[in-house]
């Protein structure tokens, strides 16, 4: 049995009440449900329940370049019309609307990806849950996919000052590509995405072949799947390629972005797993007993989302939820059952048995030319970024940086993500 202390939790209720649009598919609402199932059954007194910080500029800068995160500083719903140019060059419009609070939002769920890598790596806790994080498909330079920040990315470096190695898991429907992008080039990420592919989906890369490049060579893992993927095929498939990679790679800390769009039923996905399935994923990963943080990501049928990750929440915590939903603010929404189990969806499953294991084969026999876990020159090197209290309009940003406690950390060169975008993986090619 885990002791409470083990697993921290984030949350703040300020994420869940931005609005995106009436059309637009990202509801943050989920958050709330998802908080209120969690707390309906209890799970809250298993772990400890923190607000995250509010993460400043310059943290989100650590990735992202600091025009684009000075725009989203910036920008309000009634300014948006004086800046046409940026909007179309940062990519933000349609998918990704510009709405009130829009960056207090992304400083939120930024944040609580940050605090929670920070307690995994100072070890005051072994598992670290943020569900309003996992917004995989953000660019250095650009939103994507309906999101603005990526905070997987910023978690991922954090982890990366105590950690030689990190493994990225990624179960949305969608290619995790604003995280593969990021590592593509490095050895010291292993990304590893399980997704739809073909049909123009959404974002139109994974597919197999794409494996890293240079030093990330065998880095990055692409499971391309297609529609109606069942719990069965996608289960036996996600245990056998994550026990080689574990196996292989020796990761020091695990990141597992769980996207609920996978789920049969999602208004955007096309896979056919239930939360069972989905949540047997999660119960695979934790038994490595590696350090976790888990995020959410996808999800469009909000009360599906809920129930999954208060499921998740329970499984993270060894505890089986009763069925029956116990009343809470949102129990409305769970109607006319009100319970977590969803029955199964009558779905053909497009995975032929000889489709499923040719990628199997594929990825294992990447996996082979990994010759041993790669290791990593141990320095000491700039610790934890630390950021005093301070009223944010007196400092210079620029101040700001210099200040650092003194932990002895892993040297975190600038391998990660050069910059520029006119390399070749970056020009659509791939
Ligand atoms: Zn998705």
């Amino acid at each position: 049995m885990l002791e409470k202390d083990r697993i921290s939790y984030f949350y703040d209720g300020d994420v869940g009440n931005v609005y995106f649009g009436p059309n637009h598919p990202m509801k943050p609402h989920r958050l709330c449900m998802t908080h209120h199932l969690v707390l309906s059954y209890g799970l809250h007194k298993k772990m400890e329940i923190y607000r995250p910080h509010k993460a400043y500029p310059i943290e989100l800068a650590q990735f992202h370049s600091a025009d684009y995160v000075e725009f989203l500083h910036r920008i309000t719903p009634d300014t948006q019309h004086l800046y046409a140019s940026e909007l179309t060059r940062y990519n933000l419009g349609e998918d990704c609307p510009v709405f009130d609070n829009l960056f207090e939002f992304c400083q939120i769920y930024a944040g609580g990806t940050l605090d929670a890598a920070r307690r995994l790596n100072h070890k005051t806790c072994d598992i670290a849950i943020n569900w309003a994080g996992g917004l995989h498909h953000a660019k250095k330079c650009e939103a994507s996919g309906f999101c603005y920040i990526n905070d997987l990315v910023l978690g991922i470096l954090e982890l990366l000052k105590y950690h030689a190695r990190v493994l990225y898991i990624d179960i949305d429907v969608h290619h995790g590509d604003g995280v593969e992008e990021a590592f593509y080039f490095t050895d010291r990420v292993m990304t590893v995405s399980f997704h739809k592919y073909g049909d123009l989906f959404f974002p139109g890369t994974g597919d197999i072949k794409d494996i890293g490049e240079r030093e990330g060579k065998y880095y990055a893992i692409n499971i391309p799947l297609k529609d109606g993927i069942d719990d069965a095929s996608f289960t036996r498939l996600f245990k056998t390629i994550i026990a080689k990679v574990v196996e292989t790679y020796l990761p020091g800390a695990i990141v597992l972005q769980c996207g609920a769009d996978s789920l049969a039923r999602d208004r955007l996905g096309c896979f056919n797993l239930s939360i069972e399935g989905h949540a047997e994923c999660v119960k695979f990963v934790k038994k490595f007993n590696i350090p976790l943080l888990v995020t959410g990501g996808g999800g469009y049928t909000k009360e599906n989302v809920a129930r999954c990750w208060a499921v998740e929440t329970g499984v993270l915590l060894d505890t089986e939820l009763p069925n029956e939903i116990p009343n809470n603010e949102y129990i409305e929404y769970f109607a006319p059952d009100y319970t977590l189990k969803v029955p199964n969806l009558n779905m053909d499953n497009l995975n032929s048995k000889t489709y499923l294991s040719s990628i199997k084969v594929q990825v294992m026999e990447s996996l082979r030319s990994i010759q041993h876990a790669p290791g990593v020159q141990m320095q000491e090197v700039p610790p934890d970024f630390y950021i005093p209290d301070f009223d944010e309009d007196e400092l210079d940003p620029d101040e700001r940086v210099d200040q650092h406690t003194q932990d002895k950390q892993i040297h975190r060169d600038d391998e990660y993500y050069e910059g520029d975008n006119d390399n070749d993986h970056d020009d659509g090619t791939r």
